[in-house]
């Protein structure tokens, strides 16, 4: 099963966590990868190019508009335009309403949100004009459900679910689909600074304090994993998943169930 050969995925923030397990999963299906996020970037894409794929990096700022077209246009000149967008780079910031900062929730917007309505919008005509793609937003369990001092993230999160239905239904009769996957937790820096901090205010330790935060929320008590959310990925790229249209699916350990 290789159903993405020759075509193009191009997955914000794929230089660790969810992003980079997602880039890898539709690499192994044939996929030419356009990596992009912040820090080392040698690492991931050697284990990207393992799979036998091409991969280009771009290094655009998800917080601004003229990075993220640049890194289209790229996109474009490289590989002729993309053909599954992952909208992916995404940060956190914790606190309550009357003591979050300003500047953390614009940032907090413009990555987690307002990056996939630019990648969206320059994505589409290439996807209208092949009449095939896939637009897959990383959005999470608090696009369904709230936690107390995430009010930025969750309103990214929820609002990232609403532009994926909106879009769902723009292209509903074409054969581009959009869908968004909501993942409970997921072992990767975003969460490990969480826990750190976490242990660091109780005064417990780290093994201790990943427990009460799985026991807090997820009823499976385990991770999910990055390769399993590419897999997902994999299974909205495929022609099984033709006329999956505007989703939000869970992966989140029975997180939303409750
Ligand atoms: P991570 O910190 O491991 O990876 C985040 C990626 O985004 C990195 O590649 C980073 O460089 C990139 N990034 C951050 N700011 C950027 C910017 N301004 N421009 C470009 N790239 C930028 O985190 P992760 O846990 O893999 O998170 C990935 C996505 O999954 C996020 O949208 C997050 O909200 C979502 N998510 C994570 C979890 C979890 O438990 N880890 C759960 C639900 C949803």
């Amino acid at each position: 099963m290789s159903f993405l050969q020759g075509k193009t995925a191009l997955v914000t923030g794929s230089t660790s966590g969810i992003g980079l397990g997602v880039a890898i999963e539709l690499a192994k299906q044939g996929a030419h990868i356009v990596m992009n996020g912040f820090g080392d970037v040698d690492a991931p894409r050697k284990q990207i190019e393992a799979t036998g794929a091409k991969v280009e990096y771009h290094g655009a700022d998800m917080s601004k508009a003229g990075e993220i077209e640049d890194m289209m246009k790229f996109a474009t000149a490289k590989f002729g335009g993309v053909d599954v967008l992952v909208n992916n780079a995404g940060i956190q910031y914790v606190a309550n309403v009357e003591d979050f900062p300003p500047e953390r929730w614009d940032a907090i917007i413009a990555i987690n949100l307002n990056s996939a309505f630019h990648t969206t919008r320059l994505a589409l005509p290439h996807m209208r004009q092949k009449n095939w793609g896939r637009i897959i937003n990383i959005a999470s369990a608090h696009g369904l459900v709230a936690s107390a001092g995430k009010s930025a993230y969750v309103a990214a999160k929820h609002g990232i679910v609403g532009l994926t239905k909106t879009v769902a239904l723009e292209t509903a009769t074409t054969g581009i689909t959009c869908n968004a996957i909501c993942p409970g937790w997921v072992l990767t820096p975003l969460v490990q600074k969480q826990i750190d901090d976490r242990a660091a205010r109780e005064n417990i330790s780290v093994a201790q304090a990943t427990k009460e935060m799985l026991q807090e929320k997820e009823p499976s008590l385990q991770f999910t994993t990055p390769e399993q959310l590419g897999g997902m990925a994999v299974f909205f790229c495929s022609p099984a998943a033709d006329n999956v249209r505007g989703q939000a699916w869970a992966h989140d350990g029975g997180w939303t169930a409750q």
